[in-house]
């Protein structure tokens, strides 16, 4: 130890030196307690608390110049974020957030406990995960509720409440250890064996609370709105959600007395007289007393070191380096020919994986943090990949994952030539847009350039048996004309031979000769020349396209998928409009004779008189197929899909008028699919949006062709927040048109959170409005099309909606809920309607258990099927 000025003293803790200042001052002025008091309390108790610390990300909440100080004075602040202050010898882990990384410290030794007292980090707070070696969270190990008395009640009631917990839990095969918080309540934790994950067991936490709610409503709430909870126990469920955390058991409290998180036995809980502890009690407890919650400390698949030893050099770092790696990493993941679906060691990330093969801080390829989420598109990726042997990389996007195969010699041309294709670790929907270069010495070095990308048909899919799919490229890709390919895998079942299928080019009736000499696979694009000439035009044509229906053409709207700016890597390759808040039209125009459809097909022409109007009068004598949005304009020139409302689902013409005196519609087009009987579609975006603008160059009455932004992503996005508009859409300047695809060459970026749901049933008012509906239960078809219960909507109804939505709904009553998952209490009185109507919703998020939360309800969307909703 050596001196350094008055106040200030290095110390060496476990070999790390660290410099010490003010430990006299006093940090609880209600029992006098100084910093010299907090070192001692951690370095004695560091052995006990690492173990439960231990690989887990921490937030440390701090007071600076002790609890008890006004706010004003000295705010207290919770800290994630590392500083510049930091010794660098603290372990740390960068943890990706939405729109950030964070770098956290890791508890894993008595030295970063000392330098927590040093700066008056009196709370420390981590989740119910850790992570490996190589810092990538795991599955939790560790089951968290947490008992919090409302007014009215206290640790009695949270003590009958943890024994109903404890029974069921119990019931579920889990064994639950009480810890008195240092607050005012009890948290009852259960070790896990980490093959489950946050939201997995978020969900079950979840559903106890509802149980012991449901059970005990005089006692126990499970809502974490503070008016239910006088006198009541609040079963907090939601500190296993991945980004939450809970207070480290030993940690000390920042109340006015240096109360601790301590695990007790159940007889002691039990016993009268319980109450929290204080520092002193809780440091001659651990001197006589082994730790309740030992068992839980010790993380799945690993033998667990003990903590780290004040003032022994060395000591608790070598014990860091031998602690093992469990959990993910190890196993073959979907290549190892269970074909997709077969998560890692049977878990359910489909990326652990490719995650476990990389490191973001390496490579320049996505690496994302969270499991994928399920997604119905169907885009896909051909990715030339210049690694120690030049391969081709095919990846077909199925169920939020791009499953993927390594192939040597690329997509086969010769329909008689079969080529083998050895399947790989399911990749991240990201991966779709990569390109770049992975560097030397990290998985797969090398440079990487797209080949082609777009769409595929789906026509067959057997997990780890057979897909068939025809895939339909870029005007400019290396496949050419749409190619129909099958997959099959070989049957072998040792390690090696279970990756490898074979891929076959099958071709329509005209016969294997004439596809291949007119197929012109092109092979290895030029790797420096980046994607081409973007704006080449005439590309080939799929006449195809536009088909008669009742002698009209009908062509489905191509879709967007759902991005964040995050998911777009390159600039260049993306151009950037405006997102219009209002109802997609597909527009036929036939030498005047005006057609507009829905997304579904639905004849609206009917409903917009003055749309019909000016497109006729626009250009006489021409034909074509356009693709826009009608919007009805605000008093400040802003969509408003509430306006819209009033115009749509309209037929007959004297209510069709009275709507177009009260509310007008503009039509914002932004797509021309065809013209004057030649299909566009294959064309790349720029040629035709430039077509677009040439044979729509002004803005004619209600019809606009609104300009493409110019400029970047960032400034696309800050200038439609500003006018207060919905979004961006991001469209790849390269890319065909898709016609009925979800694609992700076209990607919607969302200021705010919107869902299409079905409606399942609804639920009537209180009060006057007890006739009434008061609130809608709705849910949302998974991946097969089965409805998932996505929770209630109870406000954003207009006097009006509600008296219609009533009339509405009355005529579809059915017996029986529609769908399987509705809890009961949603239930309880619930009616039940044929799951038919589509509206929208604003909300604030997902909740773990798959409900949104705080939804709005925006209006209905009569323009969509109940089949065409997916979950955002
Ligand atoms: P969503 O309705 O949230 O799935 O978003 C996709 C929809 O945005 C499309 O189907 C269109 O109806 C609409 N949209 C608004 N502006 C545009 C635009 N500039 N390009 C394409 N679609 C747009």
């Amino acid at each position: 130890m050596a001196g350094k000025g008055s106040g200030e003293q290095t110390v060496s803790v476990g070999g790390h030196r660290l410099r010490i200042s003010n430990l006299d001052k006093v940090l609880y002025p209600e029992t006098g307690t100084t910093k010299a008091d907090v070192f001692r309390y951690y370095a004695t108790i560091a052995s006990t608390l690492i173990p439960h610390a231990r690989n887990r990300p921490a937030t440390r909440k701090r007071w600076v110049h002790g609890v008890g100080t006004p706010d004003w004075e000295a705010p207290v602040f919770f800290q994630k974020n590392l500083d510049e202050g930091t010794p660098d010898w603290v372990r740390r882990v960068p943890i990706e957030h939405s729109d950030h990384v964070n770098e956290y410290p890791l508890v894993n030794n008595a030295a970063t406990l000392a330098w927590f007292a040093q700066i008056a980090a009196l709370e420390i707070h981590v989740p119910q995960w850790r992570v490996d070696a190589h810092g990538r969270r795991k599955n939790p190990d560790r089951f968290v509720i947490d008992l919090d008395p409302g007014d009215g009640a206290g640790l009695e009631e949270c003590v009958e409440v943890a024994g109903l917990a404890r029974s069921l839990l119990v019931g579920m095969g889990l064994d639950p250890v009480p810890v008195t918080s240092g607050s005012k309540g009890i948290h009852l934790y259960a070790p896990l064996d980490g093959r489950q994950t946050s939201d997995e067991v978020s969900a079950v936490a979840h559903e106890l609370a509802r149980a012991l709610e449901a059970d005990h409503p005089a006692l126990v709430v499970s809502d974490m709105k503070k008016t239910k909870r006088r006198g009541k126990v609040l079963v907090d469920w939601s500190q296993n959600n991945g980004n939450k955390t809970t207070i480290c058991p030993y940690s000390l409290r920042g109340r006015l007395r240096p109360t601790v998180a301590v695990p007790r036995t159940w007889e002691e809980i039990q016993s009268p007289g319980l109450r929290q502890l204080e520092l002193e009690e809780v440091l001659s407890r651990v001197a006589s007393q082994e730790d309740p919650l030992a068992a839980s400390a010790v993380e799945p698949g690993s033998v667990e070191a003990p903590g780290g030893v004040w003032h022994s050099d060395r000591g608790a770092d070598e014990q860091e380096e031998a602690h093992p790696e469990g959990g993910a990493g190890a196993g073959g993941g979907s290549g190892s020919g269970g074909g997709s679906g077969s998560g890692p060691g049977g878990g359910s990330d489909r990326l652990a994986v490719y995650r476990s093969k990389r490191d973001g801080s390496k490579t320049p390829e996505p690496v994302p943090h969270a499991a994928p989420e399920p997604t119905s598109g169907r885009s896909f990726v051909i990715q030339e990949h210049h690694a120690r042997r030049l391969h081709w990389d095919f990846r077909l996007e199925h169920d939020g994952v791009l499953v993927s195969w390594a192939l040597p010699k690329g997509v086969p041309d010769d329909p008689g030539q079969n080529h083998l294709a050895v399947m790989t670790e399911d990749h991240p929907l990201e991966y779709g847009s990569f390109e770049g270069t992975i560097p030397a010495g990290e998985y797969g070095a090398g440079k990487v350039v797209i080949w082609d990308f777009g769409d595929y048909e789906l026509e067959k899919w057997r997990d780890g048996k057979e897909v068939i799919v025809t895939l339909h490229g870029q005007p400019s890709g290396g496949l050419g004309d749409p190619r129909k390919v099958v997959l099959i895998h070989t049957g072998g079942r040792d390690s090696a031979a279970a990756k490898n299928w074979l891929i076959h080019r099958m071709v329509p009736k005209e016969g294997a000769a004439a596809a291949a000499a007119r197929g012109g696979n092109r092979r290895s694009r030029d790797v420096e020349a980046g994607s081409g000439s973007v704006d080449s035009d005439r590309g080939p044509q799929t006449p195809s396209t536009p088909s008669a229906a009742g002698g009209r053409r009908s062509v489905a709207p191509m879709l967007a998928s759902a991005a964040t700016p995050l998911e777009l890597h390159d600039d260049q390759e993306w151009a950037f409009e405006m997102k219009w808040d209002g109802i997609r039209a597909v527009i036929d125009i036939d030498q005047g004779d005006v057609r507009i459809r829905t997304r579904n097909g639905n004849d609206v022409t009917a409903a917009y008189p003055e749309l019909v109007e000016a497109l006729a009068a626009s250009h006489p004598g021409r034909s074509m197929v356009l693709d826009g949005e009608i919007v009805a304009l605000d008093s400040r020139g802003r969509p408003s899909f509430g306006r819209l409302q009033q115009r749509m689902g309209l037929r007959k013409p004297r209510e069709v008028e009275a709507a177009r005196a009260r509310t007008k519609v503009d039509l914002m087009l932004f797509d021309l699919l065809e013209l004057d009987g030649e299909p566009l579609v294959n064309r790349p975006w720029t040629s035709r949006r430039r077509i677009l603008g040439e044979t729509l160059p002004e803005s004619d009455g209600p019809v606009h062709v609104p300009p493409v932004f110019d400029g970047d992503l960032e400034h696309a996005v800050a200038a439609s927040r500003e006018l207060g508009l919905e979004g961006v859409m991001a469209k790849r300047r390269e890319s065909r048109y898709s016609p009925g695809r979800r694609s992700r060459t076209w990607l919607k970026i969302k200021h705010t959170a919107t869902q299409e749901v079905v409606v399942v049933g609804w639920r009537p008012g209180k009060g006057r409005r007890a006739a009434q509906v008061g609130s809608l239960l709705l849910a949302v078809p998974d991946a097969e099309g089965t409805l998932n219960y996505a929770g209630r909507v109870g406000t954003g109804f207009s006097e009006r909606d509600l008296e219609e939505v009533t009339a509405r709904l009355a005529r579809m009553e059915r017996k029986t809920p529609p769908l399987a998952d509705v809890p009961a209490v949603d239930a309880r009185d619930a009616r039940w309607v044929t799951p038919r109507l589509v509206g929208e919703v604003e909300f604030a998020e997902w909740t773990d258990t798959g409900r949104l939360r705080q939804p709005s309800w925006r209006g209905w969307r009569p323009d969509k099927a109940a089949a065409d909703v997916v979950r955002e």
